[in-house]
């Protein structure tokens, strides 16, 4: 293996934590074919940070940075996607009140930004809880989420939102939402995203497709506008959590058996560089 590739082929969300397996899943991912990642912040308590000031957001911004220029070392290029994860509002509100917690998720995303805007990331990560909460917690977590619709609106860069389980229903109020601020719609990406090809296009947004069992075939009966991901958050003590990083790659080169290689330069390449506006070069 690890021959010098011919198709690209990205995982659009992944996490590498140098903690636990760290570049080896990196070179997992490009033994198997792997050539991009849109590499994703870690959430702030799985590496042991405890935000207590806005500034404190920078510790886990400047890991994942950092870690994308060691990959990019191995060949396979990163690009990072940097924000705060929507379940830190109830780590947050354990030890604060619901307003501190809020101003802060709204400045760590703030700062996320000024690396857009500085060129050291590609796109913000925002959304709401994926469990149940209390309307007030609700309703604070879709003001974050527009905040962050807000703030990529104005560096015109993607946003991935992490969110409950979705249908047509949430996906078209999750747009609603978007809309109301101005951002372009193809920069709005469900993150962990069911195969909803069709209705994601309809409305506009970008559908991150989770690569679970057959859910990639789903996709491709709809079309090719979507980007595949495995959601791998490489922590030890969940193997078996989320999708590994050999997964993309490899179900990308069993489908092309099928389907041949060019839905996969569109999913891989052309719908990336369109979301992410990245060059996807071999
Ligand atoms: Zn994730």
């Amino acid at each position: 293996m690890n021959t010098s590739p011919k198709l690209p082929i990205t995982d659009e969300h992944m996490h590498i934590d140098p903690r636990a397996k760290g570049l080896k899943a990196v070179k997992e991912f490009q033994n198997a074919g792997g050539t991009h990642i849109i590499l994703v912040t870690k959430p702030t308590w799985t590496i042991g940070v405890e935000v207590t000031k806005p500034e404190d957001y920078r510790i886990v911004f400047d890991e994942t940075i950092d870690l994308a220029r060691q990959i990019n070392e191995t060949g396979v290029r990163a690009f990072p996607v940097l924000g705060v994860h929507p379940a830190e509002i109830t780590k947050l509100t354990e030890r604060m009140e619901l307003e501190r917690a809020v101003e802060l998720m709204r400045s760590g995303l703030e700062i996320a930004a000024k690396y857009v805007e500085e060129g050291l990331a590609v796109g913000l990560k925002s959304g709401r809880p994926h469990y149940p909460v209390s309307e007030e917690i609700w309703d604070a977590s879709n003001a974050i989420m527009e905040h962050g619709f807000m703030l990529a609106k104005e560096q015109d860069c993607a946003i991935q939102l992490h969110t409950e389980s979705v249908e047509e229903p949430e996906l078209i109020d999750i747009t609603q939402r978007a809309k109301g601020t101005g951002i372009r719609l193809n920069k709005v990406v469900k993150h962990y995203a069911p195969p909803l090809v069709n209705v994601c296009e309809k409305l506009g947004i970008f559908p991150g497709v989770l690569a679970g069992k057959g859910a990639i075939e789903q996709a491709l009966e709809e079309g090719t506008r979507f980007m595949m991901e495995t959601d791998y958050i490489d922590d030890p003590e969940r193997p078996g959590a989320v999708l590994g990083p050999k997964t993309i790659p490899r179900r990308t080169l069993k489908l092309v058996e099928e389907h041949g290689e060019e839905p996969f330069w569109k999913i891989h390449k052309e719908n990336v560089e369109e979301v992410y506006e990245v060059e996807i070069e071999l």
